[in-house]
């Protein structure tokens, strides 16, 4: 069945200074459920990416710049309420440009709306401090905005990145040149068209789709952009902070993992084993922060690979529209990759595997795959493979499972399903992660939990409060009264 998407706008155009213009050349988005031609976006440029930026700096100095901390949080929250109306048109949106089955879809337009909520709400409520100093002076800090910011927002969960990194810059005063990925960008425009009704001043945001060599590259070494959020590849996010080092320009990058969930022989198991399976093939894997091992205790192994193993005969895998449990990759580039590294694990015994339920050739479908007994310096046990793909690692004491957990070059989020106390301590310490869970995983998103990694998973943090100071920078202010 071929089905149209539910497109409101002229997808082909790039928002700049609050007019939709066309590019000079345009690129097409594939729909990796059939493999079909789903629109052609604008595929901006250098240029374009320049009259963003001014036009961002125009914004700042204009009206966006002079309004309230209050004034800027109710329109986010307008945003936010828009965005919940076209729940089920972004989700349509989304699932047929990024493969991604319609339920989980729509959890991420929800969680669209919530950051606009959150950040709608925490707007004016960002203060500084007064500092004790010598006689004679008064202290106090600010929070100010850096000014422009340059969002590069890859196509796994745009909605959920946008929210995050543009809301939190937004919330804070900043105008934003947002350059979303060359194959999927949809929701992206939508964002903005939404916003844009909200009564987001024009220029506030600007949106340039493009190739990630030419927009991205641009708006990464732009002068006039005073703080660069990027999540994607390791190797593209050095290149942005090389690009950006050069203008000395701050960075958050967000860069994926190999993230652990660690399961030890006292463990609740039945609790555990929702979450082993989904925080695996969650948009088809290819999420940063998909738990991609799972080591567990030799006493629990034989049960939780069998109970894992049966979980993984079950998953069917379709077009994103049907909404089964997982959906196509990307694009045939990733399905290439992902299967190189199925090609790596033919050492290795398969556990189990889902199966396809009328999933065209001409998409980019990969069967989940569990991997039994994997020694722990195997390519698939420490590679990010971006795929449904998980490894059973075994381990026998909580030292073993420390030295494999953390041996990998990321960290970004870990979990420790055991129900003793003081193990949970000493592993929530112990392990190197911007974020570890204990007995649960990923706790549904977490919009208000600071998120980032460690190591080659990146620097900085988004969600929650945290990313208010990461997109301002603070003043110190200090007065000689005598
Ligand atoms: P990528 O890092 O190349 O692309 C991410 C974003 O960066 C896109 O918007 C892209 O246009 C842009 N970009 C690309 N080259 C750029 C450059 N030179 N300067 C500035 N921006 C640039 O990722 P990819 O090629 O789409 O995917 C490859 C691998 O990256 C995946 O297999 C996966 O391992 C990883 N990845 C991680 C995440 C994550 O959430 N951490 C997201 C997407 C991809």
């Amino acid at each position: 069945m071929t089905m149209t998407a539910p497109l409101w706008f002229d997808p082909a155009c790039m928002l700049i200074r609050g007019a939709w213009r066309t590019a000079a050349d345009t690129l097409q988005l594939i729909n990796p459920s059939d493999g079909t031609d789903l629109a052609n976006i604008a595929r901006g440029g250098a240029a374009d990416i320049d009259a963003a930026v001014v036009a961002a700096h125009d914004a700042r100095a204009g009206a966006w710049g002079r309004m309230t901390a209050t004034e800027r949080g109710r329109i986010l929250t307008e945003i936010g309420r828009k965005v919940l109306e076209r729940v089920e048109d972004l989700a349509t949106l989304e699932a047929m440009d990024v493969g991604k089955p319609l339920s989980q879809a729509r959890a991420d337009a929800m969680a669209l709306a919530r950051y606009m909520e959150f950040y709608g709400g925490a707007a004016d409520k960002v203060m500084g401090e007064t500092i004790p100093y010598l006689d004679g002076y008064t202290v106090y800090t600010l929070r100010e905005p850096h000014g422009v910011t340059g969002h590069i927002v890859p196509w796994n969960y745009p909605m959920q990145i946008i929210g995050r990194s543009v809301g939190a810059s937004l919330a804070m005063g900043n105008a934003c040149v947002l350059k979303p990925a060359e194959e999927a960008c949809l929701t992206a425009l939508a964002f903005a068209h939404i916003a844009a009704d909200a009564g987001l001043p024009d220029g506030a945001l600007n949106v340039v789709p493009g190739l990630g060599s030419e927009a991205g590259a641009a708006l990464a070494a732009h002068p006039g952009v005073q703080h660069i959020s990027f999540t994607g590849s390791v190797r593209t996010g050095a290149l942005v902070q090389q690009a950006a080092g050069a203008n000395v320009v701050p960075v958050t990058l967000e860069l994926g993992g190999k993230s652990p969930q660690l399961v030890f022989d006292d463990a609740d198991i039945d609790a555990a084993l929702p979450f082993l399976v989904n925080a695996g093939i969650q948009n088809a894997g290819q999420t940063c922060s998909a738990s991609s091992r799972i080591l567990v205790q030799r006493g629990a192994y034989g049960e939780v690979r069998d109970r894992m193993a049966a979980e993984y005969a079950d998953l069917t895998v379709g077009p994103a529209l049907d909404d089964l449990r997982v959906g196509p990759l990307i694009s045939k580039r990733q399905q290439e990759i992902v299967q190189g590294f199925l090609t790596q694990g033919s050492d290795l015994t398969i556990a189990a595997q889902g199966h396809p339920q009328n999933a065209p050739e001409t998409g980019a479908y990969v069967l989940p795959t569990l991997f039994d007994n994997v020694p722990p310096d195997h390519a698939l046990a420490r590679d990010e493979i971006f795929g449904p793909v998980q490894v059973l690692i075994p381990f026998d004491t909580e030292e073993d499972a420390l030295r494999i957990a953390n041996g990998t070059d990321y960290g970004l989020v870990a979990s420790v399903w055991t129900r003793e106390g003081a193990r949970q301590m000493r592993l929530s310490k112990g392990l190197r992660a911007g974020q570890v869970f204990i007995n649960n995983y990923g706790a549904g998103g977490g919009v208000e939990l600071p998120f980032g990694g460690v190591g080659k998973s990146g620097h900085g943090r988004e969600k929650g409060f945290q990313a208010l100071y990461g997109f301002s920078t603070l003043k110190t202010v200090a007065t000689h009264h005598g």
